[in-house]
């Protein structure tokens, strides 16, 4: 079986880099929030065009934070999307806030932002939206909405390092952005590592104090706050990747072209929105024969994955906010057609080839 990522193909190819900074690291003997971490948060910012980036432990506590940060709470209603991974609801659930869900554009997968009006109610406080896969959201829109009824707006960012609308990045595009460095993600460390940006200095010197037991120095304590740093080991390889970023996407949005070329008459391909450069995380197509095709593939030796096959709204863990199937018509459906190829920057394109026709093929059979 073929991997779904390959992560040592990019491991390979930066290896002595990576090991002379990790070396570096273990003999400064100097592990938690130092010149790695600060340095990586400058870049970020530089690459961003934000004027704060804060490290922290995971893409999770850096949703969790930026409700913190943002004084969201009992009470208060948060509207997202429930086409997404779980994390962006536990954030949500974590502060004490109800999740609201909306339910997605057919082109994209992204939260629809001309039916969130509807589900504003005077407890709403924030709207969340994801990136999903990769492609950016309507942010201009949401914006608007958010400007008209006071709301604040956050990007979870975590698929989409790198993604842009007409060339401003991803993640400055709300109050807060929000970043994982998960290692299967865009920009991914060799552990757990997250990341919060902001224009705001004031938010950041929250989450700053937030991240590091509510400490705004050492033994005061102003404040119940979180154990969530990034490391500086993880900070250092995301320094070394944080290089390559530009090209690693370039090589996934190629890889990319070359499926919809070959897929986009059968199946539904990912769509571009106007204007924006999407990162694709992940390479996902729609069809009605999704289990066959997936069989189809696994039998030829390529995995390919459902994300994700169970909504936020019908999650278990969620059942006491009181959805029902039948609630999001859109997201169960491409729940129930969606299926991920395998798709990283060094994948052979020669794979691309193949997994294109074996999907062809799979589909000529039956129709
Ligand atoms: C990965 C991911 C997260 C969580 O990030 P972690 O670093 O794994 O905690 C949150 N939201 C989305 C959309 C993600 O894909």
């Amino acid at each position: 079986m073929k991997p779904f990522i390959d992560l040592k193909a990019q491991y390979v190819n930066i290896k002595e880099e990576i090991l002379e900074c990790i070396n570096e690291i273990l003999e400064s003997s100097h592990y938690i929030l130092g010149e790695n971490v600060k340095n990586f948060e400058e870049e970020v910012k530089t690459y961003l065009g934000v004027k704060e980036a804060v490290g922290v432990a995971s893409g999770t506590d850096a949703l969790h934070l930026a409700l913190r940060a943002l004084n969201i709470g009992k009470g208060d209603e948060v509207i997202t999307t429930p086409f997404t991974f779980f994390a962006t609801i536990e954030a949500i659930v974590y502060v004490g806030a109800k999740p609201v869900f909306v339910d997605i554009e057919e082109e994209t997968y992204n939260i629809d932002p001309y039916k969130i009006e509807e589900k504003i109610t005077p407890n709403t406080k924030a709207i969340i939206a994801v990136h999903i896969f990769g492609c950016p959201a309507n942010m201009e829109k949401i914006n608007e909405i958010a400007k008209k009824y006071g709301l604040k707006v956050i990007e979870d960012a975590a698929q989409a390092f790198g993604a842009k609308i007409k060339d401003i990045k991803i993640g400055s595009l709300a109050d807060i952005g929000c970043f994982s460095f998960y290692p299967s993600k865009n920009l991914g460390c060799f552990g757990d590592g997250g990341m919060i940006v902001t224009n705001s200095v004031d938010l950041a010197e929250k989450i700053r104090i937030l991240r590091n037991h509510g400490s705004p120095g050492r033994y005061i304590h102003d404040t119940i706050g979180l154990n969530s740093r990034l490391d500086e080991i993880q900070a250092g390889i995301l320094r070394v990747k944080m290089k390559y970023i530009d090209q690693y996407n370039e090589l996934r949005r190629k890889k990319a072209a070359i499926y919809t070329n070959f897929l986009n008459d059968i199946v539904i391909t990912p769509k571009e929105p106007l204007n924006a450069y999407h990162v694709y995380h992940l390479y996902s197509i729609r069809s009605k024969e999704r289990d066959r095709i997936k069989e189809m593939l696994y039998n030829h030796g390529f995995p390919s994955v459902v994300y994700y096959p169970i909504p936020m709204h019908l999650q278990g863990a969620l059942k006491f906010l009181g959805y029902k199937e039948g609630d999001f018509p859109i997201t169960e459906a491409v729940s129930k057609e969606i299926l991920s190829l395998p798709l990283y920057p060094e994948l052979p394109e020669e794979e691309v080839f193949q997994i294109s026709q074996i999907i062809m093929r799979c589909l000529q059979k039956n129709s």
